[in-house]
């Protein structure tokens, strides 16, 4: 899903309480300080829409925060189920069997995978320990230069759907980001094909987005989630600022990327 369509969403909801609380566009519009034009264009998904300002619509709507920004983004790849054509009374070695095989199937199919949440967080923990950074924002370029990995880096002109491209050979790795896009869109689009190349996906690579369910795309989400958010920093600013705007201004990533950080870390309710 793109993030213009996530505000669209985010449109529609606004528009559907709205209406279950009996208010007009105007009347809500008042409430917030917008001109109905403003309301208009933000119900269609037209105007970006600031968390904080989200957040004062879930407060005068009398709804929760998180009906608006939608599911939770990241839902772990549920269990493989399987069906099984067998008697009923199974014996342990037959049962033992069947597990063995689906256990087999999850490692040489990445499709059954699960992600490895802890892992790629862990990747990314060990780099921030190792160059004993100690306070946001993350470096990118220091990082890679720390790393001592063959990697270039370019900006190139793809089309907005294009986040990042990996390029691999034998000898290096060529990464490519949308000169297009914010700059903080940027560095979470080098960080997660940074990612990709340290917790060893496969390499062919396209655009990507913080919903996307894959196992690797989760991977390399997490990763640079943990590289640019490192929990232990987040966990002390969340107590002094109590914004996702400024704290994303403070990590030098997206409102929606901090956003998204902090309600897979479970941190939303301290701001
Ligand atoms: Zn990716």
């Amino acid at each position: 899903m793109s993030i213009i369509n996530k505000y669209q969403q985010i449109g529609q909801r606004i528009k559907k309480v709205r209406e279950d609380n009996d208010l007009t566009q105007s009347e809500l519009a008042e409430r917030l300080g917008f001109t109905k034009a403003t309301m208009s264009l933000i119900e269609q998904g037209e105007r970006k829409v600031a968390v904080h300002e989200i957040e004062k619509i879930a407060e005068i709507l009398n709804k929760n925060l998180d009906y608006f920004l939608g599911k939770k983004m990241e839902k772990p790849v549920p269990d493989l189920r399987f069906a099984l054509r067998a008697d009923d009374n199974l014996s342990d070695k037959a049962k033992d069997q069947v597990l063995n095989f689906v256990e087999f199937i999850k490692d040489q199919d990445n499709s059954f995978r699960q992600p490895r949440i802890g892992f790629a967080r862990n990747k990314a923990r060990q780099i921030i320990e190792k160059m004993k950074i100690s306070k946001p924002p993350i470096i990118l370029r220091q990082v890679l230069n720390k790393l001592n990995i063959d990697l270039e880096i370019f900006s190139f002109d793809f089309s907005d759907e294009v986040s990042g491209i990996q390029i691999n050979s034998e000898e290096k790795t060529i990464v490519a980001y949308n000169k297009n896009h914010p700059t903080h869109r940027q560095r979470f689009t080098v960080a997660h094909e940074l990612g990709h190349l340290l917790l060893e996906h496969t390499s062919k690579e396209g655009a990507y987005n913080l919903e996307d369910k894959r196992p690797s795309e989760i991977e390399a989400n997490q990763f640079a989630a943990e590289l640019l958010m490192p929990l232990s920093f987040l966990k002390l600013d969340i107590k002094k600022i109590k914004n996702a705007d400024d704290l994303a201004r403070r990590y030098w990533v997206s409102e929606e990327a901090m956003w998204w950080r902090l309600r897979d870390l479970n941190l939303i309710k301290y701001l």
